[in-house]
């Protein structure tokens, strides 16, 4: 095999959630969502896994983390990605014991500076120099503002607006591979932002609900941000019980999809 032929084959973006903070169903609710039937209807909290060029990529490790990495049979990690400090993002922190385990040296961890701080400080122990027992996550902490590589994907950062807490998306290409953006999480996205996607042909975006929201893009903001950058296909996450899939979706143009739990893109051109 050429090594332009390896590095073409199975590159995968899975995800390994795609609710809101709460998870869909939400605790004690009877709504029609929380009871349907339909399992695209069944979020975990929003996370991202990327299989590109022999890396396993995590973006985001939420409260969910433990569950969707048993169901997705994910057997080690070369790095984790956070968008930003909220708990249902960065509450799975300590499952990353297992994936360190098996390593020699620390996890990579990439994070803005608002966002590593506040894993500094929920998860002191792990960063602390006295962190030399075997069975702690063992992080290796990088702050990113700027387009920074893993092997050979170059990753940028992408800068959004999330109600108080500094929040990016990111930006994900590889030699022969659909360029694929992440923003789990936005209310605005400020124009350089934009520019920057131009260039994707998968937009995975916040649309919490038709509804507007303070801190998150509803459906229709969400609409005219993919208007505006024209990818390929888009895919809606972040989705709360709010949103049944299939109604929804009927009503969406063909290049838009709903994301669901475990639903994997192809990556391969
Ligand atoms: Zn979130
Ligand atoms: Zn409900
Ligand atoms: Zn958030």
């Amino acid at each position: 095999m050429t090594r332009s032929a390896a590095l073409n084959s199975n590159c995968h973006a899975i995800f390994l959630g795609t609710g809101t903070s709460t998870g869909v169903p939400v605790i004690g609710c009877d709504c029609p969502v929380c009871t349907s039937n339909d399992q695209r209807n069944q979020r975990l909290r929003s996370s991202l896994w990327l299989k590109i060029h022999g890396l396993s990529l995590l973006v985001d490790a939420g409260p969910d983390l433990r569950h969707q990495a048993l169901r997705e049979n994910i057997r080690s990690v070369d790095a984790v990605l956070y968008t930003h400090g909220h708990l249902d993002h960065v509450a799975g922190f300590d499952e990353l014991r297992a994936f360190c385990w098996r390593r020699d040296r620390p996890l990579p961890i990439y994070a803005n500076p608002g966002c590593m701080n506040t894993l500094q400080s929920m998860f002191a122990w792990a960063f602390s120099p006295n962190n030399t027992h075997g069975g702690y996550v063992k992080p290796d902490p990088h702050i990113v503002r700027d387009t920074f590589f893993i092997g050979p994907l170059r990753i940028t950062p992408l800068p959004v607006f999330h109600g108080t807490v500094e929040t990016n998306g990111y930006l994900f290409e590889a030699e022969s591979q659909k360029k694929i953006a992440y923003i789990p999480d936005a209310k605005v996205i400020p124009n350089d932002t934009i520019a920057l996607l131009q260039k994707c042909d998968i937009l995975i975006i916040d649309a919490l609900r038709e509804q507007p929201h303070p801190t998150h893009l509803c459906v229709e903001e969400t609409l005219s941000i993919i208007e505006q950058v024209q990818p390929q296909q888009a895919y809606l996450t972040h989705i709360s019980h709010e949103t049944n899939h299939q109604d929804l979706e009927s009503r969406l143009p063909s290049n838009i999809k709903i994301a669901y739990d475990q639903l994997t893109i192809s990556l391969d051109l």
